[in-house]
């Protein structure tokens, strides 16, 4: 039997707006729930046009003393923030597993990861250097800088409750930015620490705000005319139509999708590093990572059919529960809507004849008979025209795709339409060399499983899984969070007679 979470008093989570917490006032709110017990475990209010409003009066009015402030000093906060995060460590993992659902050492890893972009947040100054050219002509030298676009903004999904804003928020304030966060309604308790410690950091009031909300407040953020750019990561659909809608207001948008990553494995491969790899990738997180792979395609009937005989007793035997024990490997997924949705895809999977080699479906947990749980689910002889290999079923559900060649299995790749992350498992270094100069896929792993980039390079996918020219994080995050001015300057040096109708030219 599995530790069960304890039952705590519904709670009400409001705004986080000028630096203060604030209640809801629109009267719309939605349920919490703890995904291991499936009870309500709070209310959070959902921001209206009004308190989209105060936000980003609170954001514009904090802005010019925010942006005006040295870059090393803006980092100062983010150095203390750093600090703030680590010791709040377990209790960020906490929130995050009684919300989501994902086991505390997955979560305690979300907490790292979105640490390490606050500390790359750190080196400010040296990202905001800028570029000078002496003597560009005679006389006359030129400075390119970067500066603050204003007040933006970043919706994010329920999959990181932490570490996705982490992506957004230092990178645009270091920058010099006000932020304004609207996080998954799913998952609404660590953002509100985050913003409490960036107060305990010193930050100014206003310079980060927090609304809660569903569609409605993220359609008054996009409409709104105060704000100058968007981050977004969630699902395609919705990527879609806020790069579409945003770009069409004139703002700067970046709006990350979903994904469908395969992992390729070579008859060359150590398929035991292959298994391990797969059973972390594809079933960790309970498949809630747009990192996940959720189809592995082994290449030669021979090599697919070693790896479904190591696979499956994995797959079967995998440590379920509410992710508060060590030994817990997989918790529970976010909400019974979307267990019912994974459940719902592995019934399609039957239907259209793939191979159901291990079925989660109706996993029912001693004392957590009301959580959202379903079990590692293994299919085999997938092909690429089923609906379970070409749409994103973000659960437990690992589809094997038979391939007979290397070329054919890049073409697979190749031919989705997502394009988020990929790996190769191989110990050939021509073929891994191929697979990723050839892959089009924004992140490529070469016997990593999980090519997340670090905090110091930047995390995007092609094709549908990425709408706009900006990958997060890292350098493509210091400039989608900056715009660049040039200017070209002169001293009165004796050298200018006369006005020149022609072109500026050098000679
Ligand atoms: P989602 O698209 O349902 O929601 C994302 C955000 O958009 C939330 O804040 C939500 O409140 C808001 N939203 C939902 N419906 C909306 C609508 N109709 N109009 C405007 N806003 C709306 O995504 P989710 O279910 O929270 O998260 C899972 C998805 O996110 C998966 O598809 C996953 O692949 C993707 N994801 C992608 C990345 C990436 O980096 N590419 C990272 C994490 C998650």
């Amino acid at each position: 039997m599995s530790t069960a979470p304890a039952a705590s008093a519904v709670k009400s989570i409001g705004h986080h707006i000028g630096g203060s917490p604030r209640e809801g006032s629109s009267g719309r709110s939605g349920k919490v729930y703890c995904p291991a017990s499936g009870e309500m475990t709070a209310e959070v209010a959902f921001a209206g046009q009004a308190e989209v409003d105060q936000a980003v009066d609170a954001a514009q009015a904090a802005f010019p003393d925010w942006a005006a402030r040295p870059p090393h000093v803006r980092a100062r906060v983010m150095f203390r923030l750093r600090d703030l995060i680590e010791s709040n460590a377990e209790k960020f993992a906490e929130l995050i597993n009684s919300e989501h659902g994902k086991v505390l050492s997955d979560a305690r890893g979300e907490v790292t990861r979105g640490l390490e972009v606050v500390e790359f947040a750190c080196s400010a100054p040296v990202l905001l250097k800028g570029e000078f050219s002496e003597n560009v002509g005679r006389g006359i030298d030129s400075i390119a800088q970067r500066q603050p676009l204003g007040v933006v903004a970043g919706i994010t999904p329920f999959n990181f409750p932490a570490m996705v804003p982490m992506w957004m928020f230092p990178v645009a304030l270091v920058c010099g930015n006000c932020f304004i966060l609207k996080v998954s309604e799913k998952v609404p308790s660590a953002a509100m620490l985050i913003a409490e410690l960036l107060k305990e950091a010193g930050l100014p009031d206003g310079v980060f705000n927090v609304v809660n909300g569903d569609r409605e407040t993220v359609e008054a953020l996009i409409d709104h005319p105060g704000i100058r750019a968007i981050s977004f990561v969630g699902s395609t659909p919705i990527a879609r139509s806020i790069y579409q809608r945003g770009t069409n207001a004139g703002k700067r948008v970046q709006a990350l999708g979903g994904a469908k990553n395969h992992m390729v494995i070579m008859p060359d491969a150590d398929l035991d590093q292959a298994v391990d790899a797969l059973m972390g990738a594809a079933y960790g997180s309970a498949g809630e990572r747009c990192m996940a792979i959720s189809a592995a395609v082994p290449v030669g009937d021979a090599t697919a059919d070693a790896l479904i005989e190591k696979l499956a007793p994995r797959v079967r035997d995998l440590q379920i529960g509410a992710g508060l024990d060590a030994a817990d490997e997989m918790g529970a997924l976010v909400t019974g809507e979307h267990r019912d949705k994974v459940s719902s895809y592995v019934d399609l999977g039957v239907e259209e004849g793939a191979e159901l080699v291990v079925d989660g479906r109706g996993l029912k947990l001693q004392g957590l008979e009301n959580g959202f749980f379903i079990g590692g689910t293994l299919f085999d002889r997938v092909t690429p025209d089923m609906r379970i290999y070409k749409e994103e079923i973000f659960g437990p559900v690992l589809s094997v795709v038979r391939s007979p060649s290397f070329d054919h299995a890049l073409q697979l790749v190749n031919d989705h339409e997502f394009g988020n992350g990929t790996a190769i498992m191989t110990n050939d270094g021509g073929a891994a060399r191929a697979f990723m100069n050839g892959v089009k896929a924004g992140m490529v792993g070469v016997n990593v499983p999980i090519p997340v980039p670090m905090a110091f390079h930047s995390f995007g996918g092609w094709k549908e899984s990425l709408f706009g020219d900006h990958h997060i994080h890292g350098a493509e995050g210091v400039r989608f969070y900056t715009q660049l001015k040039t200017s070209t300057i002169r001293w009165n040096d004796g050298l200018t007679k006369g006005a020149s109708y022609a072109m500026p030219t050098n000679s």
